[in-house]
């Protein structure tokens, strides 16, 4: 491994600052599971790297302002995947977080380093896009805030400028009968990545669905909404043959890619198949 200069910030401040000094040439690293293989294997040989680890800012799952939750950047997998809130009322998420490589992996992966490492088939992002998460980022100029809807804008490209810093997710409090679920198919039952991931969230009250939000990861360079799915359920009744329905409205939002780990067509399979079987599951808990 090329030989690096280590900066320690103590606040988001001074990681904005260091970021802004050395430009492209520095990373940021969290729990460190997606940087050092890549710096290992040279894909990415940083001249910088800004350790997050001593800022206390950007931890914690904690209620945000207002209504809703508020997860650091640095908040692991593992916190999410044990957190009482996020298994009671942000299901999909603690689905996706609890899905992360091993309990090892998880106590140091971060939900921050899941959504900026931008690899297509990262479990964290599509229960966060169905959730309707906002990005909190930081920089010398100050907070912007983000939908994470447009977070993504290619495989390991995200909004994000040099010297900006994602602080926290915030998460809408998901309204009275919602419920939601996060399923992906491996090859492997463990330590594999989603061939296809599905997340979806859905609102019902008085018998009707009255919000639906359908994620899906691997099957495009960054996550997609499944929005013809969406607008099917959203005013009906969350019936067998709707969920059907919506499941293969779902296709039209996947553009995959055939590799060593499935074909396209495969994958498009997954997609029918993982979105009826998240529907069901979100109904389920919706009116559990
Ligand atoms: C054995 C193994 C199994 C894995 N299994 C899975 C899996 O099943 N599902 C899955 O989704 N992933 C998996 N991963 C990938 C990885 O663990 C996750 O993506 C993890 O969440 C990355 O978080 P991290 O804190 O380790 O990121 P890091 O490696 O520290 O950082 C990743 C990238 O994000 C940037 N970054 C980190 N934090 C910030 C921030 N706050 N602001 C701006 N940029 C930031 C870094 O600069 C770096 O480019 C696995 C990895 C390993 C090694």
């Amino acid at each position: 491994m090329r030989r690096f200069e280590m900066i320690l910030p103590a606040t988001v401040e001074e990681c904005v600052k260091a970021l802004a000094t050395h430009g492209a040439g520095a990373r940021t690293v969290a729990g460190g599971t997606d940087l050092l293989p890549q710096m290992k294997n040279g894909v990415v040989k940083p001249a910088v790297v800004i350790d997050l680890s001593g800022i206390a800012a950007l931890r914690g799952v904690a209620a945000a302002n207002g209504a809703g939750l508020r997860v650091g950047a640095c908040a692991t997998a593992r916190e999410l995947e044990l957190n009482a809130d996020v298994r009671k009322r942000y299901t999909a998420l603690a689905d996706g977080a609890a899905l992360v490589g091993s309990v090892q992996v998880r106590n140091l992966a971060t939900v921050g380093g899941n959504l900026c490492n931008a690899a297509p088939s990262a479990d964290m992002a599509p229960p966060l896009m169905a959730l309707e998460a906002e990005a909190v980022i930081a920089s010398p100029r100050g907070e912007r805030r983000v939908p994470l809807t447009s977070f993504f804008q290619g495989v390991r490209r995200t909004v994000l400028a040099a010297d900006e810093l994602l602080v926290a997710l915030v998460v809408p409090a998901p309204a009275a009968g919602s419920g939601g679920s996060y399923i992906r198919h491996t090859p492997r039952r463990e330590l594999d990545i989603a061939v296809v991931g599905v997340a979806s969230q859905v609102t019902v009250q008085n018998g009707r669905c009255t919000k639906a939000r359908i994620a899906l990861a691997s099957v495009a360079p960054t996550p997609v909404h499944a929005t013809a799915a969406e607008r099917a359920l959203e005013g009906q009744a969350l019936t067998p043959e709707l969920i059907e329905k919506a499941a293969g409205l779902a296709v039209e939002a996947a553009k995959p890619i055939s590799d060593q780990r499935g074909s396209a067509e495969f994958r498009t399979h997954l997609v029918r198949v993982l979105t009826r079987r998240t529907l069901t599951s979100a109904l389920a808990r919706a009116s559990a």
